[in-house]
């Protein structure tokens, strides 16, 4: 499908830090260029990675602050993190309720998440974590955010009015539901950028950079881009 052109606000769902920016970073770039205000809600703080020495219990601080950092070189402001645990996110009530009041907070068109399936040419991409996240957002998007009698204390105590999101990207879908290519090649800087604020993940991956163009590159060559742009890839719904 196209993506729609009266785009304001889009709302990034992301089980851990450094999600956006590997899969949907050099796309988040060009959004805010285009003038789109971009939040992020991050389910997780990212206790359970790390390839330092890190004292744990410093883990999730450190990883916030990273997300932070990285969220700034992309031109996103506003970053929320959910405090669920690492590694044992499930698509319960409350992680649907805690992303429906994002989403009524915050009122995007559009929101960007993990797709709920499992992608078999790339399993890492499709960690528990993600797909618990992606399962959760999309029933925040559908029904529970836009249904006032859904969580209602978002709008009895917290005065959160229903909202309708019309559009759902899905980072990391299965091969044959890959419908939208974004070219990248302008914001791979600033994706690279992005990506070494998260020191603690990627700061011992020597070829980080190299990594990164040839996956973009591969991924453009899949989808018929001229040889040699790089590209990030996802599954749009539309939803009415
Ligand atoms: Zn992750």
């Amino acid at each position: 499908m196209q993506p729609r052109s009266e785009v304001q606000r889009a709302l990034v769902v992301t089980a851990h830090p450094d999600d956006v920016d590997f899969g949907a970073g050099g796309t988040v770039a060009s959004w805010t260029d285009a003038g789109i205000e971009v939040a992020y809600c991050v389910c997780t703080s990212g206790d359970a990675g790390g390839f330092d020495d890190t004292p744990r219990d410093q883990m999730a601080g450190l990883r916030e602050r990273e997300q932070r950092a990285a969220a700034e070189e992309l031109g996103v402001r506003e970053v929320t993190f959910l405090g669920y645990p690492d590694g044992r996110v499930t698509p319960s009530i409350e992680l649907r309720r805690d992303i429906s009041r994002q989403i009524r907070r915050f009122r995007p068109q559009r929101v960007l998440t993990s797709s709920p399936e499992i992608a078999w040419r790339r399993v890492g991409a499709s960690h528990p974590d993600h797909r618990a996240v992606g399962e959760a957002a999309l029933a925040a998007v559908y029904p529970d955010a836009r249904n006032p009698f859904a969580h209602p204390e978002l709008l009895a105590e917290e005065g959160l009015a229903a909202w309708t999101v019309r559009e759902l990207w899905l980072m990391a879908a299965p091969d044959e539901r890959q419908d939208q290519v974004v070219d990248i090649t302008a914001t791979v800087e600033r994706k690279l950028a992005a990506l070494r604020a998260h020191k603690s993940q990627t700061g011992h991956l020597d070829d980080l950079e190299s990594r990164i163009r040839t996956w973009g590159l591969q991924t453009a060559r899949r989808h018929q881009l001229v040889e040699g742009r790089l590209a990030e890839v996802f599954q749009v719904v539309a939803l009415i």
